[in-house]
């Protein structure tokens, strides 16, 4: 059978002819044959969110919690049946695929908890009979366009809060994760959320454009590429009524100073740089380090980066599955040879794994290993500038204090995540208060967001309105209200309110 879209309550298989696969990275497998989506379907389910709309903001947030209350249950019921789904369909190794759906359901837990918490806020009036408020208001129909590195998971970062605060819903799923996205749609009809509501299209960039493009849509909600995030802020931009939340990547660095802890160094440099296959938009590409520990801390980072566990991301042993796609190992291969021309010394090359480093049975799949160079600081190097989104690791050396550590770590066109290692807490808090990032963390890896913090970035990373808990923001309008209690008209800032005619 060939997968359809969810739209207005039916599915469907769209206007268009063409369909594509959902291929397990680290097989080369099929995992089913899905509708690929058209500007057609996309308008058709954004036509059914507008109508839904007036409906659905009409129920209490508590009222429209309950659809997403039934959805956690489940999340939670079928955790280890999901996250092998999960596994199986990005490569994140089996305790990510599981993490994944464990942060999907934290996420519709903190949106539907969130519904019986206050809104908006109480406001003092310069007039003692005045009241003021500040209230929100649902914008209307969101466009949800995910990437397939958290396929669960984001998706309920956009749309939980979203859908909660009253505004329906068109979601496009990664389409390297058309399997996840068929069964999160399922939930949402298993939930008996009114027709028009929810609604899911299948397919790729150009169906992601034609939700951008769609008059009826007010807010788009982007997780992804920094190229395709800007062309989307940009395009959003000319139009006056709508708005844009996007959330993209960056160039992560990790400080390491004089006063480190290695072992904690050593720890979360690993965790940054590898896990998901170093396929997180907040994985870390650049580990600057002092010069007094620069030795040790080479030598340990490289002995493990030689030896992390390579394999079957359904294996609990396995450290790191496979790249997502053919075309991402190409690109990370660019760039390790782009790096080999740049960098003074490669320390670690498992560009092309050994043959028995792949599990039998997974010939066909898109493995890489971990990459690692030392490279003398320069603004002009590319290798320290651009996001690859791979295990490539860069080791910079530093001297001198924790403000020049942190102007090389400032020097990239991003902002998204960043951290910082040592035991003085001057240090730390230096890298606190100067580090150009949106997510920040001392003496941890600069991974693993909770969704009650706000996730987002600065600078080429985000525009603002960062995803998670501030979602809100992204996806209500503000009223100032003001009511009068009294029978007279009293202005603030001592404005006369009387009304002088000719006669007076
Ligand atoms: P990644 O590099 O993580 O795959 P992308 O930015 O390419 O990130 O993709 C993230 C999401 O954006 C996917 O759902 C993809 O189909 C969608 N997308 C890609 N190009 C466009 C576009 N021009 N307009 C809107 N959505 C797009």
């Amino acid at each position: 059978m060939t997968y359809q879209h969810y739209i207005d309550g039916e599915w469907v298989d769209g206007h268009g002819t063409e369909t594509f696969e959902s291929e397990n990275p680290a097989t080369g497998e099929s995992l089913g044959e899905f509708h690929r989506g058209t500007e057609a379907d996309v308008r058709e389910a954004t036509a059914a969110a507008d109508d839904a709309f007036e409906t659905w903001r009409d129920l209490s947030h508590i009222d429209r919690a309950e659809y997403l209350w039934d959805i956690y249950h489940e999340l939670k019921e079928r955790h280890e049946e999901l996250g092998e789904v999960v596994t199986k369909e990005c490569g994140k190794e089996i305790s990510e695929g599981k993490a994944d759906v464990t942060e999907a359901w934290h996420m519709v837990e903190w949106a539907a908890g969130d519904a019986r918490h206050p809104k908006g806020d109480v406001v003092p009036s310069e007039i003692p009979s005045k009241d003021a408020y500040m209230r929100r208001k649902p914008r209307g129909v969101v466009g949800c366009i995910t990437p397939w590195n958290f396929p669960v998971a984001i998706p309920f970062w956009h749309m939980a809060v979203s859908l909660v605060e009253g505004n329906t819903v068109v979601w496009k799923p990664a389409e390297q994760t058309p399997w996840c996205g068929q069964i999160v749609a399922e939930m949402f009809e298993e939930s008996g959320i009114p027709d028009g509501v929810f609604n899911m299209v299948q397919g790729y960039g150009d169906a992601g454009a034609a939700i951008v493009d769609d008059d009826r849509v007010d807010t788009v909600l982007f997780t992804g590429s920094a190229e395709v995030g800007h062309e989307i802020a940009s395009e959003v931009a000319s139009d006056p009524g709508k708005l844009a939340a996007c959330e993209m990547g960056g160039k992560n660095g990790i400080v390491i100073t004089e006063e480190a802890d290695l072992d904690i160094a050593v720890h979360s440099a690993v965790m940054s740089s590898f896990k998901t296959t170093g396929q997180r938009c907040v994985s870390s590409e650049r580990l600057i380090v002092h010069e007094d520990i620069y030795d040790e801390f080479k030598q340990r980072f490289v002995e493990v980066a030689e030896k992390v566990a390579v394999g079957d991301p359904l294996d609990d042993s396995t450290f790191m599955g496979p790249a997502i796609e053919a075309e991402h190992v190409e690109k990370i291969q660019q760039y390790n040879d782009l790096a080999r021309e740049e960098a003074t010394n490669v320390l670690v090359d498992r560009t092309e794994l050994d043959d028995e480093e792949i599990p039998e049975g997974h010939e066909d799949g898109h493995w890489v290993g971990p990459f690692v160079y030392e490279v003398d600081y320069d603004p002009s190097l590319r290798c320290l500038k651009e996001e690859v989104f791979g295990p490539h690791v860069a080791l910079v050396e530093y001297s001198g204090d924790i403000e020049h550590a942190v102007d090389i770590h400032n020097d990239t066109p991003y902002g998204l995540a960043g951290a910082v290692i040592s035991e003085d807490y001057r240090q730390i808090n230096y890298y606190r208060d100067h580090a150009e990032v949106g997510l920040a963390y001392g003496n941890l890896p600069c991974i693993g967001a909770e969704v009650q913090l706000p996730f987002g970035g600065v600078k080429k990373s985000g525009n603002g309105y960062p995803s998670a808990r501030e979602v809100i923001e992204a996806v209500t309008e503000r009223t100032a209200w003001t009511l009068n209690n009294s029978k007279e008209i009293e202005m603030a800032q001592g404005l006369s309110a009387d009304i002088k005619t000719e006669d007076d």
